[in-house]
């Protein structure tokens, strides 16, 4: 049987199956016995006690997952958290079904948030449990222990338990919720988990059932026969060669140079980056500096503060900040008006920003600060470009505050089927295929119901790149590719034939791409474009590519 969800990652995995234990027991609606001092006082005790406790396992963990665990110990204390809960003991509650009720009803206000906030909610979930497990005195549920490495099949995981996961114990993850925006597909990806999430169904898969877990499918097939076993084998042994190749800079087997970046949300995951050969950065998400600072923007020097760490990390190197991407999945409250009916195609990206002009010259003023303290090669971008006049105003604006390379993210079709038009006036421009597909197939990148049509193999979505690619040969501009189309290693060889000049992924995929792409030279990349677009679909697309590359590869 074949179960389907989003892959994160390219990974596969074989193994035996293991359930996560269920949540604990909603807690009895029964009046206090011992009064509302009581109660509450056992409360903060115990919020206190999980707080501590998470930050702990943040000082262990270190990198992105300790800013998630930092964000839930403050979540455990959040004082209007301690408010609700003071409310409901005065009332008579038990601490136990305080906290429950609190925690659900302040979850309920981020879930109809939805979007990047929405999915912050299995997190507060999780921080529930762990107060209602210590005022219970039994352990949080959490990751099982069994002997031999195993599949962990679950609802989702919280950033606590992905955070500290034995990574020699467990093979792949497989979740029936989360999306690829929830922090256990974010902490898969930098963690190279293999995992697939939202898999309807997965909670049916029986303890002990035998799986293939293939995230570059999205399938996790149970009880496989010899040969797909043999074949799943096979591939983990190629991705284990690829991880070990030397980290030669990105290139094809002719020589032609396809530098490797790297995506990035912050700057603590730089230096794993460049441990893992990121030639620089081709994308840093600046909406995660802003989504955190809450209500109000970061201040000039904060921003700048921040900037000069990325840089830091990459002298002498390209490094790709995009100007803040607000709006849609990523919604800011001083930036977003909340009431939009379809945030997707509203006030998101430089549309937001330049209704917020001030919010974007502070950027840009934090960049060129940053950027006169450091070595590293600065290259800005703006996202949600869709007419020619807004690149002028942005690649303009850039160069007004000293900012020498500009360009634009191309990830509306629109800007696509203009590319020549609008290219003689950036520096550069970045396809973010992510969106690029969206926008196309109009289908909600954020919505499972839609999912099948998220496909950047897309022969539609494939010709829009040829127009930027044919538009970047023609004014010598460079193309780079920053979705997460650059991470899938076939895929990779077609952008790099449909004229892409750099990929930028995931850090933890740069091995794969770095392997594919020596297996090919221009004329064979190029063939595999065409062909790719000459398919009618995605699917099409994809087998008839992967039939062809066997025979057009160097070995
Ligand atoms: C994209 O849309 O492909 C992209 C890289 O940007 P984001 O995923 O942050 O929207
Ligand atoms: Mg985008």
């Amino acid at each position: 049987m074949e179960f389907t969800g989003t892959g994160i990652g390219r990974g596969v995995a074989v193994g035996q199956t293991v359930r996560m234990p269920d949540p604990l027991p909603e807690p009895a609606d029964t009046p206090s016995k011992r009064g509302a001092d009581d109660e509450l006082s056992r409360a903060t005790a115990s919020m206190g006690a999980v707080a501590r406790d998470l930050e702990k396992r943040a000082e262990i963990a270190g990198g992105t997952a300790a800013d998630v665990l930092e964000a839930q110990a403050m979540m455990a204390e959040d004082p209007s958290l301690v408010d609700l809960i003071s409310q409901a003991t005065a009332a008579g509650k038990t601490a136990e079904r305080a906290v429950f009720e609190s925690f659900a009803s302040f979850r309920d206000q981020l879930t109809a948030m939805g979007g990047y906030l929405g999915e912050r909610a299995a997190d507060l979930d999780d921080v529930s449990q762990r107060v209602i497990a210590d005022l219970s005195g039994v352990p949080a549920p959490g990751v099982p222990q069994p002997e031999e490495p195993f599949v962990l099949v679950a609802r989702d995981l919280a950033p606590a338990d992905t955070a500290l996961l034995d990574l020699d114990k467990v093979l792949a993850l497989v979740t029936s919720d989360g999306g690829p925006t929830s922090h256990t597909a974010i902490l898969a990806r930098e963690k190279a988990i293999v995992a697939i999430v939202g898999t309807a169904d997965a909670l049916t898969i029986e303890n002990g059932t035998s799986v293939i877990v293939d995230a570059a499918a999205g399938t996790v097939m149970t009880e496989p026969s010899a040969a797909a076993v043999a074949d799943a084998e096979a591939r983990i042994a190629e991705r284990r060669e690829a991880a070990s190749a030397p980290l030669t800079p990105g290139a094809l087997a002719d020589g032609t140079a396809v530098p490797l970046l790297a995506n990035l949300g912050s700057g603590d995951a730089a230096a794993s980056a460049v441990e893992l050969g990121a030639e620089g950065v081709g994308l840093f998400r600046t909406e995660f500096l802003f989504l955190d600072a809450g209500q109000t923007a970061p201040s000039v020097d904060e921003q700048t503060a921040h900037y000069v760490r990325v840089l830091e990390a990459f002298p002498g190197k390209k490094v790709t900040v995009r100007v803040l991407d607000a709006g849609a999945d990523k919604p800011l409250p001083f930036l977003n008006d909340a009431d939009e009916e379809n945030p997707a195609l509203g006030l998101r990206g430089l549309r937001a920003l330049r209704a917020n002009e001030q919010i974007l010259r502070d950027q840009l003023t934090a960049l060129a600060a940053a950027d006169a303290q450091t070595d590293a090669d600065l290259w800005v971008m703006a996202p949600m470009v869709s007419t020619v006049e807004e690149t002028e105003y942005f690649v303009g604006l850039a160069h007004e505050f000293g900012l020498r390379t500009a360009g634009i993210m191309v990830e509306v079709p629109s800007i696509a089927l203009l590319a020549d038009r609008a290219l003689a006036h950036a520096d550069f421009a970045s396809i973010g295929t992510n969106d690029l597909t969206q926008y196309t197939l109009a289908a909600d990148r954020l919505l499972g119901t839609v999912a099948g049509f998220q496909d950047p193999w897309h022969p539609a979505v494939l010709r829009l790149i040829s127009e930027i690619g044919q538009a970047g040969a023609d004014t010598g501009t460079p193309v780079g590719i920053c979705g997460e189309a650059a991470a899938d290693p076939l895929l990779a060889v077609v952008l790099v034939g449909l004229g892409a000049t750099t990929l930028s992924m995931s850090p933890a995929a740069l091995a794969d791409v770095r392997l594919s792409l020596v297996r090919f030279d221009r004329d064979a990349a190029q063939r595999l474009a065409r062909i790719a677009l000459d398919a009618h679909d995605a699917a099409s697309a994809r087998s008839a590519v992967t039939d062809a590359a066997a025979s057009l590869q160097k070995e």
